[in-house]
């Protein structure tokens, strides 16, 4: 299974528009973070976590033209305002793409894309899939287990997704014992992390993340979902702990 970041970035990305911050000055490449967003590639079929606002260009500099199904961990913007750009995916595959994600974020995907659905013939390039809440896992055309993972990201249930042993979870603040529970035995932990501090209270701090890798104890561990308050990426990786690494924008991994 082989893993794309397509993006690595908080909500305004980095840098952030107008700011003169130095880690949004930065020249380095990995400085330069996208809204986040994973591309998982998994026997020739190719699955995106979340459908950020820089979709298209993602999916242009990485070279990617193929999504057989869109996972949405939530609904908020950084997440899902790349969805129209789904559409010359949708026309060149000659299918409608599946999108799995909870009721409450159907709801609103219905809402804020009206026009998708609102068309008399049916143009719909995307089709819409509910994950059921109570359950623990679901197929995607009955070839692929994906478990479910349920995180809070401040007051919301939001998920987490697990693919055998890839775990990616975005926009966490808090996770249950028994999500934690279900971490077990993991290669890679994909997690976010926002900033050193002050508390956030809807994204883990390194220091809280870097105690939720202690006490799920992954192989390998990449943050993500970065803000430009963390710091440089060059200066931050040097003191993270063994196998713990900042991914960036463009990072290719494997996993079992
Ligand atoms: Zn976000």
């Amino acid at each position: 299974m082989k893993i794309t970041f397509l993006g690595t970035g908080t909500s305004q990305g980095v840098p952030v528009i107008g700011s003169s911050h130095p880690v949004c000055l930065s020249r380095d490449p990995k400085d330069k973070r996208l809204r986040s967003s994973v591309l998982i590639e998994k026997n020739g079929k190719f699955f995106l976590i979340d459908c950020s606002p820089d979709f298209r260009y993602q999916m242009l500099r990485n070279n990617n033209e193929k999504i057989d199904a869109i996972f949405i961990t939530h609904e908020h913007q950084d997440h899902i305002g790349g969805l129209d750009d789904v559409r010359p995916i949708s026309n060149n595959m000659n299918k409608s793409i599946p999108i799995y994600a909870l009721r409450r974020v159907l709801d609103n995907l219905k809402i804020r894309y009206y026009y998708f659905f609102s068309g008399k013939k049916n143009t719909t390039n995307i089709n819409l899939f509910e994950i059921d809440k109570y359950k623990k896992f679901f197929f995607v055309e009955e070839y692929c287990k994906i478990f479910l993972l349920y995180v809070y990201h401040g007051d919301l249930p939001i998920l987490g997704f697990r693919i055998d042993n890839f775990a990616y979870i975005t926009d966490a603040s808090k996770i249950p014992c028994s999500t934690i529970d279900s971490l077990n035995k993991l290669d890679i932990l994909v997690i976010n992390v926002l900033r050193k501090k002050p508390l956030h209270h809807s994204h883990f701090t390194l220091s809280e993340s870097l105690n939720i890798i202690h006490q799920i104890n992954p192989k390998k561990t990449y943050l993500t979902h970065v803000s430009h308050l963390l710091g440089f990426h060059e200066k931050i990786q040097e003191k993270l702990p063994k196998n713990v690494y900042l991914a960036y924008d463009g990072l290719v991994i494997n996993s079992s």
